[in-house]
């Protein structure tokens, strides 16, 4: 049950208390929360952060490790929605968040780029007509027929696109290490500190940065951003190296990559069981579990052992749209949140772009995130 990533060793934060009651009070210490607060503190602003667990112990800790430019869903689908320039100028953003995490991440980031692959025909078709898209718009894509797709994915995959700009990480060490560049910048740390309530919370504004993980602060707008289980799974080091790069199919259910020491990181399958997903329980299940290791045994061509099982939660949303600005019906409260099992990069930018928003300046991109086109205001 204990996460590959969050299994490193880190050194401890900075401990640094305020000598007075904060500017902005930040619930959830993952990316986002880390994020916001670093925006904020640099700016001058007085911050507190408080996670019921610590550092990263949320998803940011959890996840596949792949730092995809985007949105949650694909470009093509996305720019349909709301318009051709509105979506490319959503992916520059995401674009330009993660340049900027790379270079904040040092070795918990490796630029290789990352490989979507199509499992049928259908999704080849999908798959196509999202490249088409992109190239066209001018985005850096490649497209693999499935002759160039080699190794352990020879005979298995109709296609796939290549992006190479994307990152693989070892999230828990990047998001551990834009805390402790918080802590540095003064903001105050409150690890394993829940918030009951927001009378708890002395600060003229509180963010809310907990994604999946039910807050119980958000009224209304919790609900609407559904709590949803990921299961992974981290194999014993194996000597061949078939999968450098991050690499995901069947619609993003699927989702695997090997770790600088050899291991194979699998995670998704959430399709075998779907109804019992949606749940805030970090508990593995067999089903899913089972699923993961024959996926991994036939990619390998043999049984390999795990030796990590874990899951983590995040937070999905039917338009699948993050959730960013005030809380209706309340003057002090902010959140963001639900990227939709999409928020390495995303989080980082929404958490930056919300602190500037409470800073005064307010990207227009946010209108397209706007927590009350979930309360139908
Ligand atoms: C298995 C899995 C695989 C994934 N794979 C990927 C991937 O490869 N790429 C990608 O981009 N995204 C992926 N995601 C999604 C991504 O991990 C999340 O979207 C992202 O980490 C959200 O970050 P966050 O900071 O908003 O929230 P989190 O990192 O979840 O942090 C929320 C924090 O809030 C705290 N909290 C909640 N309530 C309270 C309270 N009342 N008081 C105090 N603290 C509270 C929790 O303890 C938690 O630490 C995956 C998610 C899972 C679960």
């Amino acid at each position: 049950m204990t996460s590959y990533w969050l299994s490193e060793p880190c050194p401890p934060l900075l401990a640094h208390a305020l000598d007075g009651p904060a500017d902005v009070a930040i619930v959830g210490g993952g990316v986002t929360g880390c994020s916001a607060a670093l925006t904020l503190a640099r700016a001058g602003k007085r911050v507190c952060l408080h996670d019921a667990r610590e550092i990263s112990g949320g998803a940011s800790g959890r996840n596949g490790g792949f730092a995809l430019r985007g949105g949650a869903a694909p470009y093509d689908v996305i720019a349909e929605s709301i318009g051709r320039e509105p979506a490319a100028d959503y992916w520059r953003h995401t674009e330009r968040a993660l340049d900027e995490l790379c270079g904040l991440a040092g070795d918990a980031a490796r630029r290789v780029g990352s490989l979507r692959l199509a499992v049928d025909e259908e999704e080849r078709d999908e798959l196509r007509a999202e490249y088409e898209a992109l190239d066209e718009d001018g985005f850096a894509v490649e497209w693999h027929d499935a002759a160039a797709l080699n190794g352990a994915l020879a005979g298995r995959f109709p296609g796939g696109m290549f992006h190479p700009s994307d990152a693989a990480l070892q999230p828990a060490r990047w998001v551990r290490r834009l805390g402790a560049l918080a802590a540095r910048a003064g903001v105050e740390i409150r690890e394993y500190s829940r918030v009951a309530s927001l009378d708890e919370l002395d600060a003229p504004v509180v963010l809310i940065a907990t994604d999946g993980y039910p807050s119980g602060l958000l009224g209304e707008i919790e609900g609407l951003i559904v709590p949803t289980r990921g299961q992974m799974i981290a194999t014993e080091p194996i000597e061949e190296r078939w999968f450098e790069v991050p690499h995901y199919g069947r619609h993003g259910f699927d989702y695997w990559h090997q770790t600088p020491d050899g291991r194979i990181l699998a995670g998704g399958f959430r399709d075998t069981s779907m109804d019992s997903e949606f749940t805030a329980n970090e508990q593995t299940t067999p089903t899913v579990q089972g699923a993961l290791e024959s996926f991994v045994e036939e990619l390998a061509g043999r049984p390999l052992r795990v030796d990590y099982r874990w899951a983590g939660i995040f937070g999905l949303v039917l338009d699948f749209m993050p959730v960013v600005g005030p809380v209706p019906g309340d003057e002090r409260l902010w959140v963001s949140g639900g990227y939709s099992g999409h928020g390495n990069v995303l989080g980082f930018m929404c958490g930056q772009l919300a602190a500037r928003a409470i800073l005064g300046d307010r990207d227009p991109l946010l209108d397209l995130f706007e927590p009350g086109r979930l309360l139908g205001v």
